[in-house]
Formats: C-alpha cells, sequence, structure tokens
C-alpha cells in the first residue's frame, strides 16, 4: 500500500510521519522548495531564518508543543510576553491582559469592565455549543455594548474578513478568546527547523519527499489513483489532500456533484506580508491591530520586539500584514509598488521614520491562507473519508471552531492518521 500525501505543510508532514513510522509507504509531494507551507520561513542571511508570515504558538498549542518536543527540538521553544496593542485615534494602547483592559481609554470603564466580564465568561465556557448560529458582531455588540464592539472588535473582524465580518461565526470568535495566552511561544531560530525536522524523519522511518513538485490532476487508476504532477505522473494505491477543498475539487474532477454542492464552499483570504529590515527599532510594541482607518496594512507586527534583534544580525524586522481576497491587486502587486504605498504610513506610527532605516525588504503572498468562517461554515465542512474509495481529504479548512493553526493541523492530522488505521 503507498499513499501519496498532497501537502507538505505541518498537516501533510504529521500524517507522513504518523503512517511512515507504522511501516507504511508514503511519498510527500509539495510544490514548493522546502517543507512548512504557510509556517514555512526564507532565509534573510546565511543561515538566518524567518517565517515568511509572522507566527507564534499559544500555551494552548498542545499538539504543536509535543511535535516540538518529538522532533527534539524542545531546548529552542522559548516563552516570552510581548506587547499587544491596538491603534485607535493615533495612539498605541495596549490591549493584552485584564489589566491592560483596566487601563484601555478609548473606552469608558463601564465599557471596559462590561468587556472583561465577557471576555472571562467566554475564557471559563469549556465549549461554544450554546454560541452556534450566532454571529460575533451581533454577540460583541450585546454582551460587551456597542461601543466596544466598534471601538475593538468590529475593526479587528473587518481587517481580517473584510465584507464577511458581519456573517462570523461566535464559535470561531469564542475560541479565538478560549485559545489565547499572554505568553507567546517561538522557536528560537525559526519554525522551519521544525519541518524540516519532521521531513527529514518522514525519510527516516522509509517515506520520500517531493519538493518542487506540483500537482496537477488525481484520477482514479485500476483500484487506486494516478497523480499527474509537474515532475509527470505516480501510482499510489491511497491518495490524501491536505489542499484547501476547492483545491482538491478543481484537482479531482471525478468528485461527484453531491460533494462538490456541499463542500466546494465558501470564500477564503489569501495573506500577504511585506517583510522590512529596519537598523532601528520603528515601535515598542511587538503586535498592533491597526484599527484607526486609511492604512495599507491591518497589522504590524515588529518581530525583533519579541526575538532580540541580534538573533537577526542586528536588523530590526517588521512584517506588514493583510489578509485579501485572492484576486486583490496587492496579492500579485510588485514589492516596489508595495513599498511605495505602505512605507509613508510608518511615519504615522513613528513620526522619526524615514525610509532611509530600511535595509532590506521582501514579500510574500498566498492562496488559501484564511478561512471565512461564517456561521453556516460548519454544515460544509468535509469529512475526512470522500466518496471515492481511498481518497481522504484532511485540511486546515476543516478545523473548527479554533482559528487555524498550526496546533490544529497536527491535531487534525493526528485524528486522520487514527481513523485510516480503524
Ligand atoms: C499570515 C499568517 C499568520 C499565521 N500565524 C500563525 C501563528 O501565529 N501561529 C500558528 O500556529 N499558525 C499561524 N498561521 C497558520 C498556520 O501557518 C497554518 O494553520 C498551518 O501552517 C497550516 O498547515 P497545513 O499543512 O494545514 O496547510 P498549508 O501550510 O497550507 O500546507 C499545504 C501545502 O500544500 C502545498 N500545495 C498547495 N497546492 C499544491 C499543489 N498544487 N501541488 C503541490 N503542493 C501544493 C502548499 O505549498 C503547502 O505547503 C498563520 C498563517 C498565516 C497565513
Amino acid at each position: 500500500m503507498i499513499t501519496g500525501i498532497l501537502g507538505a505543510g505541518a498537516l501533510g508532514l504529521t500524517v507522513a510521519l504518523r503512517l511512515a513510522e507504522r511501516g507504511e509507504k508514503v511519498v510527500v509531494i509539495e510544490r514548493e522548495a522546502l517543507p512548512g507551507g504557510l509556517a514555512a520561513g526564507f532565509e534573510i542571511g546565511p543561515g538566518v531564518w524567518l517565517e515568511k508570515f509572522y507566527h507564534h504558538l499559544f500555551r494552548s498549542d498542545t499538539h504543536a508543543i509535543e511535535m516540538i518536543r518529538a522532533m527534539g527540538l524542545a531546548d529552542r521553544l522559548e516563552w516570552h510576553q510581548p506587547v499587544t496593542a491596538t491603534l485607535r485615534d493615533g495612539n498605541f494602547h495596549q490591549l493584552d491582559s485584564p489589566v491592560s483592559l483596566l487601563r484601555f481609554s478609548p473606552l469608558p470603564v463601564v465599557d471596559r469592565l462590561r468587556m472583561g466580564a465577557a471576555l472571562a465568561g467566554l475564557k471559563a465556557m469549556p465549549n461554544p455549543r450554546l454560541l452556534e448560529g450566532k454571529t460575533a458582531l451581533d454577540w460583541t455588540r450585546r454582551w460587551m455594548g456597542a461601543k466596544a464592539s466598534e471601538v475593538v472588535w468590529e475593526p479587528l473582524l473587518r481587517n481580517k474578513f473584510g465584507d464577511a465580518a458581519p456573517e462570523i461565526a461566535m464559535p470561531w470568535f469564542w475560541a479565538r478568546v478560549h485559545d489565547r495566552t499572554q505568553s507567546l511561544g517561538y522557536l528560537r531560530g525559526g519554525f522551519q527547523q521544525l519541518y524540516d525536522r519532521m521531513a527529514e524523519q518522514v525519510r527516516t522511518a522509509g517515506g520520500e519527499t517531493r519538493f518542487d513538485t506540483s500537482v496537477t490532476s488525481v484520477r482514479t487508476n485500476n483500484g487506486g489513483f494516478m497523480v499527474e504532477t509537474s515532475e509527470g505522473s505516480e501510482r499510489f494505491d491511497r491518495v490524501i489532500s491536505t489542499f484547501a477543498p476547492r483545491l482538491t475539487a478543481r484537482l479531482v474532477p471525478e468528485l461527484p456533484a453531491a460533494w462538490r454542492d456541499r463542500h466546494e464552499w465558501g470564500r477564503a483570504y489569501g495573506a500577504h506580508c511585506l517583510v522590512l529590515a529596519l537598523d532601528r527599532p520603528l515601535t515598542s510594541v511587538y503586535w498592533l491591530n491597526v484599527n484607526d482607518p486609511g492604512y495599507p496594512f491591518m497589522a504590524m507586527v515588529e518581530h525583533t520586539n519579541y526575538l532580540p534583534a541580534a538573533d537577526y544580525g542586528g536588523r530590526h524586522l517588521i512584517y506588514l500584514g493583510n489578509y485579501r481576497p485572492m484576486d486583490d491587486p496587492l496579492m500579485s502587486a510588485r514589492k516596489d509598488a508595495v513599498l511605495d504605498e505602505f512605507l509613508p504610513h510608518l511615519e504615522r506610527l513613528n513620526p522619526a521614520f524615514d525610509r532611509s532605516w530600511l535595509t532590506d525588504s521582501w514579500m510574500f503572498a498566498a492562496p488559501f491562507a484564511q478561512p471565512i468562517v461564517t456561521v453556516d461554515y460548519r454544515d460544509h465542512i468535509p469529512p475526512f473519508r470522500s466518496p471515492i474509495p481511498g481518497l481522504w481529504t484532511a485540511s486546515m479548512f476543516q478545523v473548527y471552531p479554533h482559528d487555524r493553526g498550526q496546533n490544529y493541523s497536527i491535531a487534525l492530522a493526528e485524528r486522520l492518521a487514527g481513523a485510516i488505521s480503524s
């Protein structure tokens, strides 16, 4: 039995590892040159790695923490409490703890207390069953008050989900609050180390990994599958697709209409990050939610206010991030044009900023990076087992109600490996 696993992100590598450890033959096919998917890194200097998109862990990410331990990297996992703030009316307001909420001046004291009580209620709620069918915006308006919703939550939801913000499911919001910890974890030296180790372990266990290989179609073939790729075709007895269901639907024409009607559904955004290296710090915060209007980016993440700039040759690293529809012009814009558009806004964050501080820059865009978790999302999640015998689907689009993250892709893969063996 040979299994073809499509995608070498957290999900594909975890399931590959589990099957290979059982003595099954696996082949992982990945279009990029490196493993890691959305959590993959790039080399910003010889041997110095950074994620293409900002990444950290929460203490609640137990599956990811366990995987890091199992790969022998526990000593590189560090926990810090960097500052998270919200930009409102031109000022930075720290908002990452109950104490900072009490001091959050854009809201009247009574609204701060109400918001604190509602957040504590969500934290204590063991599961979101009672919240099904409700939207995050309605719920926050009702339980935290219109002002708190307008100042804090609506801009956050709009930044992340655009026009779909009013439809976002309350269970997703519950998970964001419930799973979040003040302490954030980072794999010193970059998460790429984790994915390199996982790919190496797959190979040590007898599996194969193929990079720079794009899957172009999957068709049934004599009780198995023929997978066409940019490098040729390969036959497998079983196929596991870790791609977004829409992508799997596109690549597997034999998926029946009933499956498509239900699961080839919904919208997803792409992610875009402009990464800057400066010769000095820009701000004193790690994470800034940009809630003021008129900025071309929705988050500013100053990575070197979390990890020391010395790790990066003294460079100060900043992500300017966005989620956008996949056909948005930003997703295919040239870096020079994006720099010209974004950089003038840095002066609004730090009036002393000058373009001469910029020493280097990189830009990344990825499709299918953020599922749009609307109220009816749950009903459209595909099961692991597809209607085509031997074809399994497991992707971060099947993570619910938790926000997609490395931890939940690893957890899903562990469940899938169990389901395949039963
Ligand atoms: C901006 C941003 C910030 C994030 N921040 C965090 C964070 O702080 N903490 C956290 O834990 N998670 C974070 N995440 C989420 C995390 O990166 C993902 O949830 C996780 O990496 C998903 O892993 P996956 O294997 O399920 O999917 P993916 O990583 O998407 O893996 C799918 C793989 O399939 C490959 N592929 C796609 N099409 C083809 C094809 N045709 N042929 C061959 N290969 C193909 C892709 O290249 C990719 O490697 C963030 C994501 C983004 C975009």
